[in-house]
Parts: structure tokens; C-alpha cells; sequence
């Protein structure tokens, strides 16, 4: 196994399934099954979710509200999926625990490096919520530090999009997937792969990320049995 750590960036979006908006309890089901079958393949989980499917700082700065303001609604959004990821995990029996970056110590714990690093080794899958605890950063920058901080091999970046692609897929039927790539080429051919702050975090750290379509059933855990899907971004 090439991974015996790792982080899974899910976006908020993600959650809604075929929704407008808030939770696919469906989607969420789907997720949480996969991610057993990795546990139970004896590799560690940890996870940072979005909040997009509930809200957004920017999206409150373009309504006229104070983005700081903004980014709290957004961070307490990723606790919720948090929350309901949580519930999902554990119906299926997986044991697990959430962290988050903003203390609200009557519903889960507040980060601890080091008791989320022990909660994996005892093969819990430990949710990191509350983003990096700050505004005007995201949930892909904070997926990038906790990965590092926490020594995962590898960041998963779960999207709709079954890897990195020349042009956008979705509006290019000509657009060619690459399966590796290193972080130079994508910053010489103005790809997209995160924000900047999370990419280059990601970058200077030599933290690879691996892009690949979550919803695809069977995915993460072919991905994480060596089968070659998504695409990988290295140094
Ligand atoms: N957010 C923040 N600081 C962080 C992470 C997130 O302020 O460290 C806020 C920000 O307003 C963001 C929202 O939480 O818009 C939801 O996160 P994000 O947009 O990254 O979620 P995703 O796009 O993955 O669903």
C-alpha cells in the first residue's frame, strides 16, 4: 500500500448530491461507506469538509455582510457537514472523532495535534472542522495544513471531475487528463488545482495532492489500493 495516511478534502458542495442546497443524506451514506471500506483496509483517515453547500464569506460580502462575519457562518457550515459526516461515519459503525479549529467544546473536541495524530493511529477517522479557525482562508488551505501537521503521505482532493485536464472537461470535449503532474507544470500552464495559499503550502511542504472524482463508486478505494485513478500532483 502506497499510503498508510492520508487526508481527504470532501468540498461542501459535494454533500448536496443532485440538491440546491444543505445535506444528500444519500450522498453522505455513499461516502461513508467508501471511506469504512478504506478504514478497514487498515489505512488511516483524516478529513477536512467544505461548507459551500450552506454558505459562504464571500457570498455574504456580496450581500453587503462584513466578510469576517461571512467567513464565522462558513466555518460553523463545515462543522455542520462535520456533524453530519460524524453521524453518517458512524452508523456504519466506523469510530470517529471531530475537531474543530473554533472551540465548541460541548459538541466536539477543539483541535489537538496531537490527540487527532493518536485518534488515527487507534484507526479512528478524525474529522477536522472549523477550517483553519480563520477568515479570508479556505477549507483546501486548511485540508493542506492539518495534512501536514498530522504527517499524512498525501492530500485526496475529492471533486466532480475525475482529474486535472488541459482545458475544463465540462466545457472541452478535447480537454486531456494528465495522470501526473508535477506543481511547476501547473502553475507554468495556469491550472487550476486549489487556491494559491493551499497550493503553494501544499508545494513548499512536498505534500502530494491527488485529484480525483469521489463520486465515482469504488473510488477512494481503488485509489487507495495503488489503481491508478485521478490525477497526481508531485514535486
Ligand atoms: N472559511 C474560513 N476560514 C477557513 C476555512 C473556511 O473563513 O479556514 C469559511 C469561508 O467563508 C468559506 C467557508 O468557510 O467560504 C466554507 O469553506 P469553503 O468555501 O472552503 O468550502 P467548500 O468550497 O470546500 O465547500
Amino acid at each position: 500500500m502506497q499510503y498508510k495516511r492520508v487526508l481527504l478534502k470532501l468540498s461542501g458542495e459535494a454533500l448536496m448530491g443532485n440538491r440546491q442546497y444543505g445535506i444528500d443524506p444519500e450522498r453522505l451514506s455513499e461516502y461513508a461507506k467508501e471511506i469504512k471500506q478504506v478504514v478497514n483496509n487498515g489505512i488511516e483517515v483524516a478529513i477536512v469538509i467544505g461548507g459551500g453547500n450552506i454558505f459562504r464569506g464571500v457570498a455574504g460580502e456580496g450581500n453587503g455582510m462584513d466578510r469576517v462575519q461571512g467567513d464565522h457562518m462558513g466555518m460553523l457550515a463545515t462543522c455542520i457537514n462535520g456533524l453530519a459526516l460524524q453521524s453518517a461515519l458512524e452508523d456504519e459503525g466506523v469510530h470517529t472523532r471531530l475537531q474543530t479549529a473554533l472551540e465548541i467544546k460541548e459538541v466536539a473536541e477543539p483541535y489537538i495535534k496531537r490527540k487527532a495524530i493518536r485518534h488515527l493511529e487507534k484507526g479512528r477517522v478524525v474529522i477536522f472542522g472549523a477550517g483553519t479557525g480563520n477568515p479570508y482562508f479556505t477549507t483546501d488551505t486548511a485540508a493542506v495544513l492539518r495534512a501536514i501537521e498530522v504527517n499524512a503521505d498525501a492530500i485526496l482532493k475529492g471533486t466532480r471531475v475525475d482529474g486535472i485536464y488541459t482545458s475544463d472537461p465540462e466545457k472541452n470535449k478535447d480537454a486531456i487528463k494528465f495522470e501526473n503532474i508535477t506543481f511547476k507544470e501547473v502553475l507554468d500552464k495556469g491550472l487550476k488545482v486549489m487556491d494559491m495559499t493551499a497550493f503553494t503550502l501544499s508545494e513548499e511542504n512536498k505534500l502530494p495532492i491527488i485529484v480525483f472524482d469521489m463520486n465515482k463508486k469504488g473510488n477512494l478505494v481503488k485509489l487507495l489500493s495503488g489503481e491508478k485513478i485521478g490525477t497526481v500532483v508531485d514535486n
